[in-house]
């Protein structure tokens, strides 16, 4: 590890980076951002990625003739090998596609392999805690193919009963989809782990990275993934882009997810072949400033150290656990600080979350209340909603102690 990944964030240099944090949202108040998990924001200089695209080099891709062409296709395919090296993909863009977001890299998976490899009694293992992307996604196929759906539990504590894994991954089970980070638990899960136990029976694996990615080191290698997929707008990056990982022989063997224009190798009337990896999943014309600007965002996060951010984030949330825990009345969601990732869900007794968010909001204070696309897992912790404070680089204490000041105003108000 070197010298810099030991040294605290300079969060207010980062903070300089990010103009949006100086907004005034009403009321002369600046906001308090603290809805990273949802959406994070942009530093300037990804902003100027986009900026300078459009106004150097905009072009189409695919390996048109002129210079503005050739350029913007270079660009684009550079832009694959460097978020592949970013998850620790050796093998550069065949193992990278880029998707619109997650969800994308989930339906792409459970469309091109699941519509083709699963057939009735076979089995996909989810968690209680994913999120409707996967879910809802991997529970339609399901219903398509006759496969059936297993969930492994989530514990008191919010972790997953990894006895229970062993339990219900056996040799039916053909995937394994699991979140890397809950967006609502911030568990952290032992992918890892389960990647092992599901290779043992012949099944593939599945992390959902939307909450890891941005946040810590990941190296889809080591983790042991068959697939893995991020979102570019909660990692400083634009929105409408992703990236989906895959190991290349099971990329080559899937079926497309989209026809069209641009992932075609020859076309007849009655047939056609298929472009390489990752041009036969890139039908039509793809997001090509997203996508050469998620490539700054992934050097903008490197730049920094992915290391120092986690770091920085789990103290964070450390302070806000601890803070949030001087309250009687205030139930928080998931595992003890220190085990848990950069956010924190929970509920003020007697406030609805929406209310809460709403008096928040007065305060200038931007979190997001509701089932954070977890609704059967918030049936398994018993309420329909809570509120989340998820934290990213550029948060402090202070904003923590903002968060503290509204949640006492609310529950002023509703005393
Ligand atoms: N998985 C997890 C764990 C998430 O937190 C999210 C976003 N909330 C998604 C998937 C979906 O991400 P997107 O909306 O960017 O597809």
């Amino acid at each position: 590890m070197s010298t810099q990944s030991e040294e605290p964030l300079d969060v207010e240099r980062i903070r300089g980076e990010f103009p949006i944090l100086e907004r005034d949202v009403g009321d002369g108040q600046r906001v308090v951002y603290l809805d990273n998990a949802a959406t994070s924001q942009t530093p300037d200089r990804v902003v100027d990625a986009m900026d300078d695209y459009y106004r150097e080099t905009n072009s189409n891709v695919h390996r048109g003739i002129h210079h503005l062409s050739q350029e913007a296709s270079l660009a684009y395919e550079e832009a694959h090998d460097r978020l592949a090296e970013f998850v620790g993909a050796s093998g550069g863009r065949e193992e990278m596609v880029f998707t619109k977001n997650t969800t994308e890299g989930l339906n792409l998976v459970a469309h091109g392999w699941g519509l083709r490899e699963l057939d009735e009694g076979d089995e996909v293992v989810l968690t209680e805690m994913e999120h409707h992307s996967s879910l809802v996604t991997w529970q339609q196929i399901a219903k398509r193919t006759g496969a059936d759906l297993k969930f492994i539990a989530v514990d008191d504590e919010g972790r997953l009963d990894m006895d229970h894994a062993q339990e219900i991954i056996g040799p039916d089970t053909e995937m394994v989809s699991v979140t890397h980070v809950s967006n609502t638990l911030g568990t952290v899960n032992p992918i890892s782990d389960l990647a092992d136990l599901a290779h043992e029976h012949g099944s593939y694996v599945f992390a959902d990275g939307a909450q890891a990615v941005p946040h810590q080191s990941v190296d889809v290698e080591d983790l042991g993934v068959d697939f893995y997929a991020f979102s570019g707008h909660k990692m400083c990056g634009p929105t409408g882009i992703g990236g989906l990982y895959g190991k290349s022989h099971l990329l080559d063997a899937m079926e497309p997810f989209m026809y069209g224009g641009g992932m075609v190798r020859k076309v007849e009337f009655e047939e056609t072949t298929w472009a390489d990896v990752p041009e036969k999943f890139e039908a039509g014309t793809p997001p090509i400033a997203e996508g050469i600007a998620l490539a700054e965002a992934a050097d903008y996060l490197d730049d920094i150290g992915r290391e120092r951010i986690d770091r920085h984030e789990r103290d964070l949330v450390e302070y806000a656990m601890n803070r949030l825990g001087e309250f009687d009345d205030i139930e928080v969601y998931g595992p003890p600080a220190g085990e848990r990732a950069g956010l924190v869900s929970f509920n003020l007794e007697g406030v609805h979350a929406h209310d809460l968010a709403s008096i928040m909001n007065d305060h200038a204070v931007a979190i997001r209340p509701g089932d954070h696309c977890t609704q059967p897992l918030h049936d398994v912790l018993g309420t329909a909603a809570s509120a989340r404070a998820s934290f990213y680089l550029y948060n402090t204490k202070a904003e923590v102690d903002a968060l503290v000041e509204a949640i006492d105003d609310a529950r002023q108000l509703f005393a």
